[in-house]
């Protein structure tokens, strides 16, 4: 690993690492990776360790798009959910960077029946509605029914459902949540996709709570209906375009929080 493009790109992948941590969208679980600027066929991600302690190139691993093998074979422990992101990578081309969560705000929605909506400007990105994937019926009886995306046909699948064609180059969504386990994004850039993984988190806390508002308000009948709506598809679409024309704020803030604070080293 050389070149300054490269050292920018992973300094800025180490310090997305501390982000997440900060902002609750991974714990010891959960992990971004970032496409390699100069190689479209490899991208990068920590190896199996928790995202708020990477530090270093030495934290680091390269593995090759098609089949999410490392590149060196001698390479230390990796995350076995790398498959989610290589797949992502070698069907989206434009992709650059993904990211997969487990946050607890999301986690109600990817173990319900109610849909996840886009509740104000800030989450437009998220679309009109959500799509909701099940690892479940892809499932063989002998295979190990964790849930993990470990292995090239699981990823592929959960890769297909951002977009709503089989033959789609382009993802038309930019969340998916995942069943029973989690939640996915990605974006053409790391703020991108980091931007859409804290406020996937954010804008379900606002969800969870305007619906229990809602629901308490019209019980004690301070309003006539307990339905709760999201952006339509127009303002969804505008919004998106609002929020990454100004993202570039929250990297700013969010990165000098974590430079901030004793926890996190960055020394890429
Ligand atoms: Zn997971």
């Amino acid at each position: 690993m050389s070149s300054n493009k490269l050292q920018e790109t992973l300094r800025m992948l180490v310090t997305a690492n501390h982000i997440l941590h900060f902002h609750g969208a991974v714990d010891g679980f959960g992990h971004i990776s970032v496409r390699h600027p100069e190689n479209p066929d490899i991208y990068i991600m920590c190896g199996y360790m928790p995202p708020a302690l990477v530090e270093n190139v030495d934290d680091l691993i390269e593995y090759y798009v098609d089949k999410s093998d490392p590149v060196k074979p001698d390479a230390k422990r990796g995350y076995s959910e790398r498959f989610i992101h290589g797949e992502i990578f070698k069907r989206y081309p434009d992709v650059q960077c993904v990211v997969h969560s487990h946050a607890e705000a999301v986690l109600p929605y990817a173990t319900s029946t109610v849909p996840m909506l886009p509740m104000y400007h800030m989450g437009g990105f998220m679309g009109k509605e959500v799509p909701v994937w099940d690892i479940v019926p892809l499932y063989d009886d002998h295979y190990q029914q964790d849930m993990l995306v470990n292995n090239e046909r699981l990823g592929a699948s959960l890769a297909a459902t951002f977009s709503s064609s089989a033959s789609s180059a382009v993802p038309e969504k930019n969340v998916v949540l995942m069943k029973r386990h989690g939640y996915t994004t990605h974006g053409k850039d790391i703020p991108t996709a980091v931007y859409r993984t804290i406020y996937t988190l954010i804008n379900a806390g606002i969800q969870t709570n305007a619906t229990l508002l809602q629901a308490a308000a019209k019980e004690g009948g301070l309003v006539d209906t307990a339905s709760v709506h999201g952006l339509s598809e127009r303002h969804a679409r505008d919004c998106q375009k609002m929020t990454e024309a100004t993202q570039d704020k929250s990297w700013r803030l969010w990165s000098r929080e974590v430079e901030a604070s004793p926890l996190y080293r960055n020394n890429v």
